[in-house]
């Protein structure tokens, strides 16, 4: 016998008795020749990816020794899909078996037949937390970083990848936090397109700071018509990654801060039809720190009017966002604390830049 690999599996069925076939795939693993099942995770129910018609999915995950090289182990698990009466036809199709190589070791594998990790463990929920449950530990070979800590990324949510919209990458968080220095970082690395929020072209601006309320809703609309612009359908490429230092829903947060009822109101009314047609962002990155070094930050660059901004105003800007991202849905979210984001330290600036990469789309297949 060769050398023992740690592998692990990722079991889906959405066809027929589900609970059996997971049943059935568990115990042919277990019985396969040169693998041993060490163990596996709960079974949890899943929407199917292919399209909110098709049936849900009972998944799990299971966690094998084997001396299988990987090629080898992705034919046994063919055979045993087939031997469950697996028939292959378009892609996300409902199947009676699904098993997915998802981990082999360490090992990073590109081959036409084979990629693991499998190119989208980070974006799906029920297989993170699979995995988690097996072994809290577990790093994902490409990124870096433990499993459940990529579960946390995704709320909960199972996400595709979208070739055909613009990649937009938006990095959010309260006034003072350093969203355009990360975002240009980032821009810089990756060698793309990047959306800034002008700070000195709102005209109703230093009145709004000014205490003077009748122009919120002035300034709230112009903010609006300058994220349209920027992020309208068609106004970017397809396929193309876009960093932005903003995330387009600050609108309805510092609209809801700013305006009266009235005038929230009417906001709202133009906000939601226009929002329809903004391209959402495929990975956003929350930006995080206290509000005094927000507002030592926002004293050192001595941009006139933020310099009448209270801590308080941040507090709440804080709450705002964390409320945002507790219930969001669009995309996964990368946290960062900015007190730990040393500039100088270019290996951890590259590794986040390298991490953005393998979450848009054009990674695997
Ligand atoms: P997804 O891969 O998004 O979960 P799927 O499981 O429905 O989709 P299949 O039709 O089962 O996709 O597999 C398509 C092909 O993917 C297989 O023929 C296989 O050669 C290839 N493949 C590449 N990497 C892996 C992997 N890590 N695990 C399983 N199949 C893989
Ligand atoms: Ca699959
Ligand atoms: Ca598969």
């Amino acid at each position: 016998m060769g050398k023992e690999t740690t592998a692990y599996i990722g079991l889906g069925s959405n066809l027929g008795d589900r609970r059996r076939y997971i049943k059935s795939s568990i115990e042919m693993l277990a019985g396969a020749p040169e693998l041993n099942l060490t163990g596996v995770s709960d079974v949890i129910e899943s929407a199917a990816l292919g399209g909110a018609d098709q049936a849900k999915y009972l998944n799990a995950v299971a966690e094998v020794q084997t001396t299988l090289n990987p090629q080898h182990l992705l034919k046994a698990l063919a055979d045993i899909e087939t031997l469950l009466g697996r028939v292959r036809s378009e892609k996300w199709s409902p199947r009676t078996i699904d098993l997915d190589l998802l981990l082999f070791d360490r090992q990073v594998i590109s081959s036409p037949s084979l990629t693991v990790p499998h190119p989208q463990m980070h974006l799906r929920s029920f297989v993170l937390k699979g995995l988690a449950q097996l072994n809290g530990d577990l790093l994902h070979p490409v990124l870096a970083e433990p499993v459940a800590a990529l579960a946390e990324r995704l709320n909960g949510c199972d996400f595709a990848p979208h070739p055909g919209r613009p990649q937009i990458v938006s990095v959010a968080g309260i006034i003072g936090v350093g969203k355009t220095t990360l975002a240009k970082e980032l821009a810089n690395l990756l060698a793309c397109k990047i959306l800034l929020e002008p700070y000195d072209t709102n005209p109703f601006m230093p009145q709004v700071y000014a205490g003077r309320k009748e122009f919120a809703l002035d300034s709230q609309l112009h903010f609006l018509m300058g994220r349209l612009d920027q992020l309208e359908a068609g106004a970017l490429e397809a396929g193309r990654l876009a960093i932005t230092d903003y995330i387009f829903e600050k609108e309805l947060i510092y609209a809801h801060r700013l305006l009266d009822p009235q005038q929230l109101t009417l906001y709202e009314s133009v906000y939601k039809p226009l929002a329809e047609n903004v391209s959402r962002p495929v990975l956003a990155i929350y930006l995080q720190d206290s509000t005094e070094s927000c507002l030592e930050r926002i004293r050192r660059r001595n941009r006139p009017y933020e310099q009448q901004i209270q801590p308080e105003f941040l507090e709440n800007l804080s709450a705002d966002y964390d409320e945002l991202f507790a219930d969001w849905k669009t995309c996964p979210v990368i946290r960062l604390s900015a007190s730990k984001l040393d500039y100088a330290q270019t290996p951890a600036i590259e590794n986040l830049a390298n991490q953005v990469k393998y979450y848009i789309a054009t990674n695997g297949k």
